[in-house]
């Protein structure tokens, strides 16, 4: 996996996958919507037809007056910072907050954590 891959995202203390439930979190959609966007057209096509997540997450930063291109311009207590595929978690598997998903490269028995990525 190429190291600039965006595998998910770290929000309010709190680290998400690279799905929807990012979206979920910053309270852009509902529960209702996002229990059944399993594809993510669904959610994004109200983003100004954003065809992926991170495009969503462009607007959304817009219309919040967040310029998502610098980081270092905002909390990530306010708006999402991107978590690259070679981000180190020495102490815990990365899972998301929302669906408990292990983020992408990352292998639960990497860190003793047997329950597997389903959970
Ligand atoms: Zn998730």
């Amino acid at each position: 996996m190429k190291t600039w891959t965006v595998v998910g995202y770290s929000f309010d203390a709190d680290i998400y996958c690279d799905g929807v439930c990012i979206i979920r979190a910053l309270g852009e959609i509902g529960p209702v919507v996002y229990e059944r966007a399993k594809l993510i057209t669904d959610v994004t096509m109200r983003f100004k037809g954003a065809a992926t997540v991170e495009e969503a997450l462009k607007v959304i930063a817009e219309r919040r007056g967040i310029d998502p291109d610098n980081e270092r311009s905002y909390d990530s207590g306010d708006f999402p910072k991107v978590i690259f595929a070679d981000e180190e978690f020495p102490d815990y598997c990365p899972r998301c907050a929302l669906c408990r998903g292990v983020l992408d490269g990352f292998d639960p028995e990497d860190y003793g954590d047997a329950s597997g990525s389903d959970e």
